[in-house]
């Protein structure tokens, strides 16, 4: 409940302060569809950028693209879309609500993982320093138990799912007697398939339209582009192909927010390796993944890996990076050895070669290929729930406060003149136009101090510059830091040098 209280705060705190909208709200907004406002568009951008510089700036051997959102239809008979992109779906019949009877099963294997969690938070304080997590988890039977019982449910889950055995999906659900969380009755449908492609059509008659599909995920957009990209760019295996953009998915259940949309960006990268390599590259990819998720404090507790135990079509090994939500842990990126189905697929649909002539072997193969797959909104979601807290000060006053990581925060520095005459305002100004070429900068000269340093707090801004009667005197400031709330006083000539460093991507990136 605590949890679920959060959340309902975060969710109202990005409204309050410009982070994200409803979609069309005025209308009474659109099921699982957002708009971000001032702030979330400079933190998402942020976030992008980010992403960018780790995969393709700082890779000698990956390059961008940005394909578009519509693809000849072929493209999805070829990725297995049209005949696979399905979501096994169950309704209640008594609250008519519909549920992912995947999500169903998964979820009550999350609550095993909490009483796991309760388990090892209660011996860690019985047992005190001696406490040995790997340890605890490894022999205490009751924690042993429960983990048997979570594998146990989702390998045979994910077997049934993969022999589409879907009566064996609902038995499941039955014997695991999960109920609706709404009405909280067992009284459930059928579980039947449902393709979560969103069609549309091109061409002005009706007769002549061609059916098309908004793209499911943006790799496909790499994958037709391959020997573009190869020839045109000289590329030597091992390389990759980097793109962030739209994609659309007719989601069954889309709640929890900004978690699962119907319309949402992805940040994919597809590298493509030797056959026989692949094993080794996906070890790679999921360390430097999971490094750059770490480069941003946002908490090493606060992640893990979870590997599949129902592997997409197009598989040979996938896992995902989750992420501790406020609602627990659940999928933030996706790391895929995608080995050669998807191009071996598109030369066939096409009769195209899809193909690397490699010199050094002489020969030719349809490369494998490694996915890294992280969605920005879920990232959005996952810095921004993480950085809300309510915190109650020394003097047992409350404060708001966003603890972004300032290298992505949509404000860096916001600046204030104590009071609005004495010249003081004329100073804070200039700093602002000597600041704002490299870092991102606020003025604000509304109401006192105070206010407007909590103000900053809640957007999340992680410094401010106060100009006082000391400036005209000695030019210097105060800059004071959003999350330990400690005030120096630092000369103007320093402050440019000192917020570069402190939200320089550089800064940040070079802790991987
Ligand atoms: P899930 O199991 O949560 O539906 P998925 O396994 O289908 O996700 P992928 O196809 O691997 O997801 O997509 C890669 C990434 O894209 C995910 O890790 C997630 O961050 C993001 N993503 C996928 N679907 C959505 C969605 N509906 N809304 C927001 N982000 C999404």
């Amino acid at each position: 409940m605590a949890a679920e209280d959060q959340f309902k705060k975060v969710i109202s705190h990005a409204k309050e302060y410009g982070y994200v909208f409803p979609s069309s709200e005025i209308y009474d907004g659109l099921s699982a569809v957002y708009d971000y406002g001032q702030n979330g568009v400079a933190l998402k951008n942020n976030i992008r950028a980010y992403w960018w510089k780790a995969m393709v700036q700082m890779h000698e051997n990956i390059v961008g693209i940005d394909a578009a959102i519509f693809m000849h239809p072929t493209t999805w008979k070829a990725s297995g879309h049209v005949d696979a992109f399905n979501d096994p779906l169950i309704d209640n019949k008594d609250s008519k609500k519909r549920y992912r009877a995947d999500v169903l099963i998964e979820d009550y294997v999350g609550k095993l993982d909490t009483k796991i969690e309760k388990e090892v938070v209660k011996a860690a304080k019985r047992f005190g320093d001696q406490f040995d997590k790997e340890q605890f988890l490894a022999t205490n039977p009751r924690v042993v138990k429960y983990k048997e019982r979570g594998s146990e449910i989702l390998a045979r889950m994910g077997k049934s799912l993969e022999n589409e055995d879907l009566a064996d999906v609902k038995a499941l659900i039955e014997e695991l007697e999960i109920a609706c969380p709404l009405s909280g009755s067992r009284n459930w449908t059928e579980v039947k398939q449902f393709n979560l492609m969103f069609g549309t059509k091109l061409g002005a008659s009706a007769e002549s339209a061609t059916d098309l599909f908004l793209r499911p995920e943006t790799a496909q957009g790499i994958f037709v582009n391959f020997s573009n990209v190869q020839k045109t760019g000289r590329m030597k295996i091992p390389f990759g192909i980097a793109q962030t953009g739209k994609a659309f998915r007719n989601e069954i259940v889309a709640r929890q927010f900004i978690f699962r949309m119907r319309e949402f960006e992805q940040m994919e990268m597809q590298f493509f390796i030797q056959p026989g390599t692949q094993k080794k590259w996906y070890d790679h990819w999921k360390e430097t993944r999971l490094n750059w998720h770490l480069s941003l404090g946002m908490g090493t507790d606060n992640y893990r890996f979870h590997d599949h135990d129902k592997l997409a079509h197009y598989a040979d090994a996938a896992c995902d990076i989750e992420f501790r939500f406020p609602f627990g842990f659940k999928e933030l990126e996706g790391i895929h050895s995608r080995t050669d189905f998807d191009l071996s697929s598109h030369e066939k649909f096409s009769s195209k070669k899809l193909q690397y002539f490699d010199h050094e072997r002489n020969e030719s193969y349809v490369p494998y290929v490694l996915e890294t797959s992280v969605g920005l909104d879920r990232m959005f979601l996952a810095v921004f729930s993480n950085a809300f807290q309510e915190e109650t000060l020394e003097d047992g006053s409350k404060r708001t406060v966003l603890k972004l990581p300032a290298v992505l925060a949509p404000t860096k520095v916001a600046v204030f003149p104590l009071v609005k005459k004495d010249g003081l305002p004329e100073i804070a100004r200039s700093i602002v136009n000597d600041l704002k070429w490299d870092i991102e900068t606020a003025y604000d000269e509304k109401d006192a101090v105070g206010r407007r340093y909590r103000r900053q707090d809640a957007l999340g801004t992680p410094f401010c510059i106060t100009v006082d009667h000391q400036t005209v005197e000695d030019q210097t400031v105060t800059l004071r830091h959003r999350d330990t709330m400690k005030q120096q006083r630092v000369a103007i000539s320093e402050l440019s040098d000192i917020l570069k460093k402190e939200v320089s991507m550089r800064t940040w990136l070079e802790r991987i």
